[in-house]
């Protein structure tokens, strides 16, 4: 689609870039913002650099967060001692529509995944042994998704902990192999989580 206008066209190429839209849903988003009034862009345009600006990571999980410390790890009413590693900040906003899960998260960053020339040194590991010491972790819940990488990761990190007194589990199967958290409905997470086993 080729637009006499370059500047409506640069704005459909800027939303090609998101996931999921192609061609015709770009172009029904930019006619929109067209639509728009002044203050309505501007209060979009805003929106999108603050949001880069502002939200970093918490200095403890990992987590997107917009203070050193996210409101999860700030939540008092969490349960003590329960890590959930995940591989990315969208991942813990899956687990929580669940509505199953009451401790607090971990995330790693990604997953090992040496062909990608990424490492143990890559991840969020070495955070993830200092909180296991300092907060008394009793029971890590390893939820990378069920890939290799994932699997990977998981068992990477049970030999991490090996000769210490930590109960290291994995959502029970149900996930299906190879699919992401993403794609998974939340009553399959809440039977994954409670279903969990010792790896
Ligand atoms: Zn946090």
């Amino acid at each position: 689609m080729n637009f006499e206008l370059p500047l409506l066209q640069k704005l459909v190429d800027q939303f090609k870039k998101l996931p999921g839209v192609g061609e015709k849903t770009a172009r029904r988003l930019a006619f929109a913002i067209l639509d728009m009034n002044d203050a309505e862009v501007k209060d979009f345009a805003e929106t999108l650099q603050q949001v880069k600006e502002k939200i970093g990571f918490c200095n403890r999980c990992g987590s997107l967060s917009e203070e050193d410390i996210c409101r999860i790890c700030g939540d008092r009413s969490r349960v003590e001692g329960v890590l959930c590693v995940v591989e990315r900040p969208s991942d813990i906003y899956i687990l929580e529509r669940s509505g199953q899960y009451r401790g607090r998260y971990h995330v790693l960053h990604g997953v090992l995944s040496p062909l990608d020339g990424i490492g143990p040194g890559e991840l969020n590991l070495s955070g993830l042994k200092k909180r296991v010491k300092e907060e008394e972790i009793r029971e890590l819940i390893i939820a990378t998704n069920p890939s290799i990488e994932g699997d990977t990761t998981s068992l990477y990190i049970l030999k991490m902990f090996e000769g210490i007194d930590i109960r290291i589990t994995r959502p029970a199967r149900g996930i299906p192999l190879g699919s992401t958290l993403e794609f998974v409905d939340k009553g399959t997470i809440s039977r994954a989580l409670e279903g969990r086993e010792p790896i």
